[in-house]
């Protein structure tokens, strides 16, 4: 093969992204010996602030917001033992309609070319021979998530040679027993693409899912570096599910390959089937 280290790159919009979509894969790849890269797009500044404070209210200072979010996603990178984490510090464009969104330096409003060439060339330092990121709608329409999916788009075609390229994705059987869950926590929750519910529907169904990779031995990781994140604890429900629960119901992380030139048999149960 070759002389450099296999290598996991995941693309990430904000700080506690890396955790709640990849947090498995990433600790599971270190643990093999994989090298493993972060890219997180913005800073995260569009978070809770200390005490739970939202963005707009008094007291909601930006800047103090992406600082301490920094230092969270650096403890969660920590727990992940991410071997390398980049962050290209756009403006965190909040959820989509709000006015952050069209703020100077939002990531939202950066241009694709302009951000797709710094992603590009972090690829060619570390020559990722896997990409993840999310679907073209973000997995659920944040402006950042889609946005890291276009970035990332470019970026692959600018850098090339990209043996293997992810979208995250979730099962519906898995999403249907969440929101079971979700309830019995009681959690204020409406699934995705009913009736009473605002959201379009995610995830996708089973049979389209290409990949399901086995994390259970990394759930207590991928919770606690979630926890790592607690300034915006009031946001990640599944904190309150506690360790062992979570771990229960997280157990698999799935992706949908959209890039593959190692022809490794469909449906695979490891993102580096066929590299090694
Ligand atoms: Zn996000």
């Amino acid at each position: 093969m070759t002389d450099r280290p296999l290598t996991l790159m995941a693309v990430h919009a904000h700080p506690d992204d890396e955790a709640t979509g990849t947090g498995g894969v990433l600790a599971r790849y270190a643990a093999e010996g994989i090298r493993t890269v972060l890219v997180t797009c913005t800073d995260g500044a569009c978070g809770d602030g200390p005490g739970g404070v939202k963005p707009g209210e008094a007291g909601h200072d930006p800047a103090a917001v992406a600082a301490m979010r920094r230092q969270e996603l650096e403890a969660s990178c920590e727990v992940l033992k991410v071997g390398h984490l980049e962050m290209l510090d756009y403006g965190d464009s909040g959820m989509m309609g709000w006015a952050a969104n069209d703020a100077p330096g939002s990531f939202w409003t950066t241009p694709v070319d302009e951000a797709a060439a710094r992603l590009a060339d972090l690829m060619r330092t570390y020559r990722p021979d896997v990409v993840v990121t999310y679907d073209e709608n973000g997995f659920y329409g944040h402006p950042d998530h889609i946005q890291a999916n276009r970035i990332t788009s470019r970026a692959l075609e600018l850098a090339g040679a990209t043996p293997k390229v992810y979208w995250t994705t979730a099962p519906r059987s898995m999403m249907a027993r969440f929101g079971e869950v979700m309830r019995e926590f009681g959690g204020d929750w409406e699934e995705p693409g009913s009736e009473e519910s605002e959201l379009p529907e995610i995830g996708l169904p089973d049979e389209e899912i290409s990949t399901w990779v086995d994390t259970t031995g990394f759930g207590g990781q991928k919770f606690d570096a979630l926890a790592a994140h607690a300034s915006q604890g009031e946001n990640i429900f599944f904190l309150k599910m506690g360790k062992e629960k979570f771990t229960e119901l997280m157990g698999v992380e799935t992706f949908v390959r959209v890039q593959d030139t190692t022809g490794a048999a469909l449906p695979e149960d490891d993102l580096f089937a066929g590299l090694r």
